[in-house]
């Protein structure tokens, strides 16, 4: 049996981790652990979680009044202790306030499921609790509808996130997939793209989650929307359409879509959208314009508006010949 001193040393490593990562400045941040006595082991208030020491953990009881420690524990152990009250499965909770997951907490638009196979096994959804002061017992509760829902892991609006498992490094480690996952997105937007996996891949995801023994509530899913159920706001602008399925060709490599306008891995073209080729079109000819003289050197608002209806009626007129032809 792994020791409390054990116990206090591990929520020092992970608080240091959390630091290191992060995850929290200054004195932000708690991690607690359940010690199946009435007893609780909990970061104190007033220290940075990158410094800790195991003889500054502070134990507390069932309702938050401590019990031992050199320092008063952290003010937000009634959110930890919500936790354990309403999940007696769960034996550890770890709140900090990652950047790139908090970034969803503030805006208030919720994090899209169906995008990595990881986050879909280990996290799932992923719920956004309403904003309450921190250390208040309103605060700790504004999670209870989330854990009924199943949720290891929940944003807390206009301030962070918290996670909960069976053991301290499990509860850490959500933290960790949140934030790699909310980086992963808003880079993948800044790139330009973001896919989402099928509803039938998502089922076959969940499928895997259940013979682990993770709870999700889409378990008892049956339709493609179910899976795929929450608010897609992140992704308006991006492509609605599932990932590409590639094919394997003759020699058994798979073969991409290739890039719309551009040759194929076959040397073929592919197809472009009306849209695309308007925007190529409009380019070209105002690039001619300019370079005949007849573009840039307008002084006035009409002599500019004559141009442009130029270059539209140019611009319209070869991208019907290139549809037709
Ligand atoms: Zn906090």
């Amino acid at each position: 049996m792994v020791s409390e001193w054990e116990i206090k040393k591990e929520i020092c490593e992970l608080g240091r981790r959390m630091y290191v990562n992060g995850y929290v400045a200054a004195n932000d941040g708690n991690i607690s652990c359940r010690m199946g006595d009435g007893r609780y082991l909990c970061t104190p208030t007033g220290v940075s979680k990158g410094f800790l020491k195991p003889g500054d953990i502070a134990v507390v009881d069932d309702n938050g009044k401590q019990l031992d420690g050199p320092l008063p524990r952290t003010s937000e152990v009634l959110l930890h202790l919500e936790i354990f009250h309403e999940l007696p499965e769960v034996n550890a909770v770890c709140h900090a306030h990652p950047p790139h997951a908090t970034a969803f907490a503030v805006s208030g638009i919720p994090i899209p499921t169906g995008i990595l196979p990881e986050v879909e096994i280990f996290i799932g959804q992923i719920p956004l609790a309403d904003y309450e002061t921190p250390g208040s017992k309103n605060f700790a509760e504004t999670v209870l509808p989330h854990l009924n829902n199943k949720a290891n892991t929940i944003l807390l609006a206009n301030h962070g996130a918290v996670a909960c498992d069976k053991d301290l490094l499990h509860a850490y480690f959500h933290l960790e997939t949140l934030d790699m996952y909310c980086k992963i997105l808003l880079l993948s937007k800044q790139v330009g793209n973001i896919n989402r996996l099928p509803g039938s891949k998502v089922k076959e995801l969940l499928d895997i989650k259940s013979t682990m023994g993770i709870e999700d509530p889409r378990h008892d899913c049956t339709t493609e929307s179910c899976v795929l159920a929450g608010s897609d706001e992140f992704l308006k602008g991006f492509s609605s359409t599932p990932i590409p399925q590639h094919s394997a060709g003759a020699d058994g490599h798979g073969r991409g879509m290739g890039i719309e306008g551009e040759p194929s891995q076959r040397g073929e073209p592919q197809p472009m959208p009306e849209q695309e080729m308007r925007r190529g079109v409009a380019m070209a000819a105002g690039r001619i314009l300019s370079g005949t003289g007849k573009l840039g050197g307008s002084s006035t608002t009409a002599q500019r508006r004559a141009e442009e209806d130029e270059i539209e009626r140019v611009v319209q007129l070869v991208t019907d010949q290139i549809m037709e032809g």
